[in-house]
C-alpha cells in the first residue's frame, strides 16, 4: 500500500472486535419487525423493507420468481437472509440474545460502518460482484434499521483482467501486484491504473504498461524540459499568446470536468497529454533567448499538469531526477555503457559534418540494436533507452 501512495485509513475495524454492534443492530430490526428469530437464526425480512432491490435494480418479485425453492423451513420468504447464524458444535461462536452462534455477513459492513461513519456516510465503494447480494442487503439492513438513508454514492469497480480473461489462480493467470512492482514501478503502476476508468474491466498486459510507461514519460519529459529551460530575457519577443493562455485554462477546466463525472481519470490522463503537447509545441519556436513571458508561462503550465497529475497521485518526483534515474535504470540492462554512446555520438556527429551519411547511419544503427535511440534536434543530439522488451 505504501510503495503504491496509497493513504492508510483511519480505521482498520475487526468484525470479530464488534460482535456487541452486530447484536444490537439485529435487535433493533427485530423491534421493529423487520428481522426475527428462529430456531436460533436470526432472518432479515426483505418484505418489510420496500426498497428492497433498488441499488442492484432487482425486483423483489423477479428474484423470487427465478430462486431455487430452498428447502428451509425456517424462513418465511426464500429471499429472506441470515443476520445471525446458530453455531455448530465446535465452530467459533459469541454469545447472543438468539443463542450462541456468529453474525451473518452482510450485518458486520452495516454495524461497523454506523459505528465509525454514522448511519449516513458519503461513498461506499467496493467491487462489482459485490453490489447483490451483499451491498443489498447492508442497505436494507442499515436504512431498515436507522430510517435514514445509507451511503450517498456506491463506487463498484470493475474486474482486472489479463489479456481479457478474468484474473484467477486457476487459470494460472494470477498476479499480485508485488509480482508486478518487481518489473514495473508503482507510479507507472498507478499511471496504467487509472488509464481505465474505474467502472470497466482493467485489461493487465504487457503492451498496455508499455503504453502507461510511455504515457508517464512524456508527462516526465515535458515538465523536465520546462525546468531545464535558462531564464528568458525580457528583450526577446514572446512567441506564446493569449490563445496560449486561453486554451491552457480550457484544458485545465476539461480535466476537472473529467474528474468531476463520475472520476473519468482516462479521459483526465487525455487532457494531461493535450496540456504538455500544447508546452512542446511552443517550447519548439521559443526564440533564443526565450522571452520571460513564455518562460514564465511555461514555468506556470508545468506546475500547472503537475498539480492535475498529483490529484491521481502522478507527477509527483523532481521530473529531472525521474528521467535520469530511469536512465540509469534502464541503461544497466543494456549492453553499452554511457561513456560508450556519447563517444560514438561524438563520432556520428562528425561523420555528419562530412556529409558522410552512411557512417552516420551505422553508428545510429549500431546503438539503436543496443537499445539506444538518438534524437536530433537543434540543441543539438539526445538519446533515450530503450524499454526492454519482456
Ligand atoms: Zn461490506
Amino acid at each position: 500500500m505504501d510503495s503504491l501512495g496509497i493513504e492508510k485509513p483511519t480505521v482498520e475495524p475487526k468484525a470479530t472486535e464488534n460482535i456487541e454492534e452486530m447484536i444490537d443492530l439485529i435487535a433493533q430490526l427485530i423491534d421493529k419487525d423487520m428481522a426475527y428469530a428462529s430456531q436460533g437464526d436470526v432472518y432479515y425480512r426483505v418484505n418489510s423493507f420496500r426498497d428492497y432491490g433498488k441499488l442492484s435494480g432487482r425486483r423483489l418479485e423477479d428474484m423470487q420468481a427465478g430462486a431455487r425453492i430452498e428447502v428451509n423451513e425456517q424462513k418465511t420468504n426464500p429471499m429472506d437472509f441470515t443476520l445471525w447464524k446458530a453455531s455448530k458444535p465446535g465452530e467459533p461462536s459469541w454469545p447472543s440474545p438468539w443463542g450462541d452462534g456468529r453474525p451473518g455477513w452482510h450485518i458486520e459492513c452495516s454495524a461497523m460502518s454506523k459505528k465509525y461513519l454514522g448511519e449516513t456516510f458519503d461513498i461506499h465503494g467496493g467491487g462489482q460482484d459485490l453490489i447483490f447480494p451483499h451491498h443489498e442487503n447492508e442497505l436494507a439492513q442499515s436504512e431498515g434499521a436507522n430510517g435514514h438513508p445509507f451511503a450517498a454514492t456506491w463506487i463498484h469497480h470493475g474486474f482486472v483482467t489479463i489479456k481479457d480473461e478474468k484474473m484467477s489462480k486457476s487459470l494460472g493467470n494470477f498476479l499480485t501486484i508485488r509480482d508486478i512492482l518487481q518489473q514495473y514501478s508503482p507510479e507507472e503502476l498507478r499511471f496504467f491504473v487509472f488509464s481505465t476508468h474505474y467502472r470497466n474491466p482493467l485489461d493487465f498486459s504487457e503492451t498496455a504498461m508499455q503504453d502507461a510507461i510511455t504515457g508517464l514519460d512524456r508527462l516526465y519529459t515535458c515538465v523536465a524540459a520546462i525546468a531545464s529551460l535558462p531564464d528568458g530575457k525580457n528583450s526577446a519577443s514572446p512567441q506564446s499568446n493569449a490563445g496560449d493562455r486561453q486554451k491552457l485554462k480550457e484544458l485545465r477546466a476539461r480535466f476537472l470536468q473529467a474528474m468531476d463525472n463520475d472520476f473519468n481519470t482516462a479521459q483526465a490522463q487525455g487532457i494531461l497529454f493535450e496540456m504538455t503537447k500544447a508546452l512542446n509545441a511552443l517550447m519548439a519556436k521559443l526564440a533564443t533567448p526565450p522571452s520571460t513571458e513564455d518562460i514564465h508561462f511555461l514555468r506556470q503550465g508545468a506546475e500547472e499538469v503537475k498539480e492535475l497529475g498529483q490529484i491521481m497521485g502522478l507527477l509527483s518526483k523532481d521530473p529531472t531526477s525521474y528521467l535520469r534515474d530511469k536512465k540509469t535504470r534502464l541503461l544497466a540492462q543494456r549492453d553499452i555503457a554511457e561513456e560508450d554512446i556519447n563517444k560514438l555520438i561524438a563520432d556520428r556527429n562528425q561523420a555528419r559534418k562530412i556529409k558522410n551519411w552512411e557512417k552516420s547511419d551505422e553508428i545510429r544503427d549500431l546503438l539503436l540494436q543496443k537499445g539506444i535511440v538518438l534524437k536530433d534536434s537543434a540543441q543539438g543530439t539526445s538519446w533515450t533507452v530503450k524499454q526492454s522488451a519482456t
